[in-house]
């Protein structure tokens, strides 16, 4: 076994705190990599204070990785000793069932997720650590030319948006909004402007629209006030709703065209309410989505790489993790924390 620092949660009202962990020495088909960078995701915030009624303890979240190869098993011949690669949010499904056979193992019933899971009976533990030892099959390569902090968010932030944009058609003379505009909705923002879509951010109120032309958003609309929203009737193709709090989606769902698409992407914890209506009167699609397969993650790399797309991050150290998630909490945060990793040394 690997000796391996970390820092962990050992119980859903302690803080993190450093924690040495082992990882496997790689077998034929695994690589070992040096964890140079973690994305901090608002789901790690959740799942180490046990918010989802899940937890396992000790919890050493994390599932935006970048690192460098430092071994590989006899079998793995696509990967070598140097290369950047990346780790989302999770590390291995049953390879069987419908799901995993089409690429889209996320939806496995049988998916060991990168923390606060189990792999093969093993809990497992994520990236707030030096090094990871994972299945060839779920690591991701990362291009050439992107910057490996800001690329870690790519990870989960990124297929989490860009997938719902790919299957939905965000392109070239289509409209997309985005609701709200924190780690999500930023990634979903440039992600569909890469993709060549008309772009709004619909946000509460005025506060954001100087980060929104920022970010390269052709509109930002201030959805507070009733004459704002009745200006878009029937306007955007497809919807990306990231908020993960209560928030009035009959208003969003007056904004989508005959059969356009609203899809979920944010939870908020207390359930979303709408009137049916509003999806009946106009064929409107309601629907959710849950970041990508391991094919399809990689395709979003290689289309960031390709556009120059990463996200906008502020850069940490690890004992810095704990004020971190306390902002992220409170939406102070532009807009991913990324842990430097070479800090827990
Ligand atoms: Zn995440
Ligand atoms: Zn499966």
């Amino acid at each position: 076994m690997l000796p391996t620092k970390a820092y962990a949660a050992q119980s859903e009202t302690k803080p993190l705190e450093p924690f040495n962990i082992e990882r496997r020495e790689p077998s034929a088909n695994d690589v070992l990599l040096e964890i140079k960078y973690c994305g901090v995701c608002h789901s790690d915030l959740h799942q180490a204070r046990n918010e989802w009624k899940n937890s396992m303890y000790p919890m050493v979240p994390g599932h935006e990785i970048v690192g460098i190869v430092t071994k590989i098993g006899s079998d793995v011949k696509d990967i070598k000793i140097g290369d950047t690669v990346g780790i989302g949010c999770f590390v291995n499904s049953c390879r069987k069932c419908t799901n995993c056979k089409n690429g889209e193992e996320q939806y496995c019933a049988n998916t060991a997720f990168t923390y606060n899971s189990t792999d093969n009976g093993v809990p497992t533990f994520g990236g707030y650590s030096t090094q990871i030892t994972i299945d060839r099959n779920y690591l991701l390569k990362i291009p050439a030319g992107l910057p490996l902090d800001a690329t870690a968010p790519l990870l989960c932030a990124g297929i989490t948006t860009y997938k719902p944009l790919k299957t939905w058609g965000a392109g070239p003379g289509k409209k997309v909004a985005v609701v709200g505009l924190g780690g999500l909705g930023h990634m979903a923002v440039k992600i569909a402007k890469a993709m060549g879509a008309e772009v709004t951010v619909l946000s509460r109120g005025e506060q954001k629209k100087e980060a929104a032309k920022q970010l390269g958003a052709d509109q930002y609309v201030a959805t507070n006030v009733a004459k704002n929203i009745e200006s878009l009737a029937e306007y955007f193709d497809l919807v990306v709703d990231t908020v993960s709090a209560e928030h009035d989606i009959d208003a969003i769902l007056s904004t989508i065209k005959l059969g356009g698409v609203i899809v979920l992407v944010g939870v908020p914890p207390e359930g979303v309410k709408f009137n049916a209506h509003n999806i009946i009167s106009k064929r409107r699609i309601f629907a959710g989505s849950m970041i990508g397969g391991i094919a399809e993650t990689q395709e979003m790399l290689d289309f960031c790489a390709a556009h120059k797309v990463t996200a906008d991050i502020e850069l940490i150290d690890i004992k810095d993790v704990n004020d971190a998630y306390e902002r992220m909490e409170h939406g102070n945060v532009k807009y991913r924390f990324v842990i430097d990793c070479a800090t827990l040394n």
